[in-house]
Order: structure tokens, then C-alpha cells, then sequence
């Protein structure tokens, strides 16, 4: 059972809500979105993109699909004004490919599954990925 929203649905255009609890309900919606990501080797998620207007995302670049990060209220703190292209893909547009210039390193502030404020470093890939997912939860899409 796949429930993803594909473009040009309305809801991937709306803003998140942050999360103030991390109930049972949230850690099922996160499992639930794992497993609908790793069916559809997807590196990234985010709960818009199941129709949940929750500020969650999940990603997974490693290739071996058992390396699950878990964002909650995500937040950028710094984008590099260094920059390169990537060809990203997303499991709302499928088969379409672009190629986008964004910020080699990026800086976050999030909570994670256990309710802790945590900052989080990345680069390359991973920096890509966060960037594209933290744009879902602010209701913009990678094509803009
Ligand atoms: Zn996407």
C-alpha cells in the first residue's frame, strides 16, 4: 500500500506544523514512512509527501538501507555559499530529474526521536538531501 501525493497535488504546497509531542502516533507515522521509503529506494521523505502535515522528514543515503536519520522541526542554521549541482529526483515527481545548484554544507538544528534538540552537520549528498526535504516541509517543491 503506497499512499504517496504526487505534483501537482495542492498539500505539497502547504506548510508543515511543528511537532510538540513525540507520541506513538508520530513514532508510527515515521515507521510508516520508512517502509513506503525503502519500498521505493527513495534516499529521502518527507510526512507531506504522505499526506501528513507533520515537520518530519527521514533520510537514508546508504546503500545498504540501515542507516535511517530522523528529523523532526528542522531548522537551517548555515548554508555554504559554496555551491554545486546535483541531479535530484523526488518520489512526488516521478520520472522527472533536474539539475540544482545547492549549498555544499548546511547546518541544522532539529529534535530527534527521543525529543533532543541536536545540530547537525552535513555536506555533499546528505546536505543535498536535507535541504530538498526541509524545502517539503515548508511547503516548496525542487522545481521552483
Ligand atoms: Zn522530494
Amino acid at each position: 500500500m503506497v499512499n504517496i501525493i504526487n505534483y501537482p497535488n495542492k498539500n505539497l504546497f502547504k506548510i508543515s506544523k511543528k511537532i510538540y509531542k513525540i507520541n506513538n502516533k508520530i513514532k508510527n507515522l515515521i515507521f510508516y514512512m520508512s517502509e513506503i521509503m525503502y519500498n521505493l529506494l527513495g534516499i529521502g521523505l518527507s510526512a507531506i509527501q504522505i499526506n501528513k502535515k507533520k515537520k518530519i522528514f527521514i533520510i537514508d543515503i546508504s546503500k545498504n538501507k540501515n542507516k535511517l536519520k530522523i528529523f523532526i522541526n528542522s531548522k537551517i542554521l548555515y548554508l555554504s555559499k559554496k555551491k554545486i549541482y546535483f541531479k535530484e529526483g523526488c518520489l512526488s515527481f516521478p520520472g522527472i530529474y533536474k539539475n540544482i545548484k545547492r549549498s555544499i554544507y548546511i547546518k541544522i538544528i532539529f529534535i530527534n526521536i527521543k525529543g533532543k534538540f541536536k545540530i547537525y552537520k552535513s555536506k555533499n549528498i546528505f546536505s543535498i538531501c536535507i535541504q530538498h526535504e526541509i524545502e517539503h516541509i515548508n511547503g516548496k517543491i525542487f522545481l521552483n
